[in-house]
């Protein structure tokens, strides 16, 4: 089988980048949310990397308008079901994403595969829970997708050789560098960074430096491009905070108990860039920090 059409589902950071690589890679894409703005917002998000790339003359005005053309929207997810593959890219909450599968259940084709970008959430566990858990695998993009050449893709304990080849396929048509991770929580790349995001916030918690002196320190002392509370509001406070309790929870390891100060940030809504606030300010268009 080869797979022509993509259904994404959540069309937030993550799930507009998703449509866009697959779109650009000359896929069809159905995107699908519970939330008629963020479809809006996907769609904008889309036409304007695609813009910058006109701009540059990377791309021809008829190239874009074709990629365009490509990606549809709806807030139906039953139209998502006849598709040749599914990428779950919705909120990093298992009872969601348990519930979308549920929900695409009935109107799934026979031969359809499930994917999802979860962040470090257990592949099996989400696998079992579907009609198809041969037929399931993670696949996990890297923010900003259309720029990260990155797929980590994560077997469940289920997951057979034609789905994980047919994956590894489409991971090529779409120019990016596949890894292989095992699936334990977090996976290879957030089991590394996120516990460093968490870390940051215990030394901004414990007053050993301020927002600026972390990230100056981390980008000027350790060569990273962005600090660390920097990379935790791009990324989502709400997402790091996630995957935080899944590596808790799983590992059973006090070492990755999420920072008081993070679960302050998230109760508070201060999300990071998407929400407006986290460790930067960003209302006024230039970064401020909050501490
Ligand atoms: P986000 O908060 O930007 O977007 C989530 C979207 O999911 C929202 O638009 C929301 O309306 C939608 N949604 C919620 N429930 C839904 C439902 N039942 N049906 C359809 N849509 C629904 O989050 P994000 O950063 O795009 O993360 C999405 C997924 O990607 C998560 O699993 C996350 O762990 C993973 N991920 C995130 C990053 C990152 O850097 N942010 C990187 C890799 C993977």
């Amino acid at each position: 089988m080869t797979i022509h059409s993509v259904g994404v589902v959540g069309a937030g950071q993550m799930g507009n980048g998703i449509a866009q690589v697959f779109a650009q890679a000359g896929y069809d894409v159905l995107l699908n949310d519970i939330n008629q703005t963020s479809l809006d917002d996907a769609l904008t998000r889309i036409d304007r990397n695609l813009e910058r790339q006109v701009a540059k003359q990377a791309l021809s005005p008829d190239e874009k308008s074709a990629i365009m053309g490509r990606v549809k929207t709806t807030l139906d997810l039953a139209e998502l079901g006849p598709l040749d593959l599914i990428v779950e890219a919705a909120s990093e909450r298992e009872d969601i994403k348990n519930a979308i599968f549920a929900a695409l259940a009935p109107h799934l084709g026979a031969h359809t595969i499930l994917t999802t970008n979860t962040s470090s959430i257990s592949i099996t566990r989400l696998a079992s829970l579907t009609d198809r858990p041969e037929r399931f695998m993670g696949i996990h993009f890297m923010n900003p997708v259309p720029v990260m050449k990155l797929v980590e893709l994560i077997r469940g304990l289920a997951t057979n050789e034609d789905t994980f080849s047919q994956i590894r396929q489409v991971v090529d048509r779409l120019g990016k560098v596949p890894t292989i991770s095992e699936d334990f929580p977090a996976f290879i790349v957030n089991r590394v960074l996120v516990p460093m995001i968490n870390e940051a916030a215990y030394v901004l918690y414990e007053g050993i430096g301020s927002v600026s002196s972390i990230d100056s320190s981390m980008k000027l002392g350790a060569n990273h491009p962005m600090g660390p509370l920097e990379l935790g509001d791009f990324i989502g406070l709400d997402t790091c905070l996630a995957i935080m309790n899944v590596l808790h929870r799983g590992l059973s390891d006090s070492k990755y108990r999420p920072c008081p100060l993070l679960v302050k940030y998230v109760e508070a809504g201060w999300l990071g860039r998407k929400s407006g606030r986290g460790f930067y300010d960003y209302r006024s268009g230039v970064p401020v920090p909050t501490r």
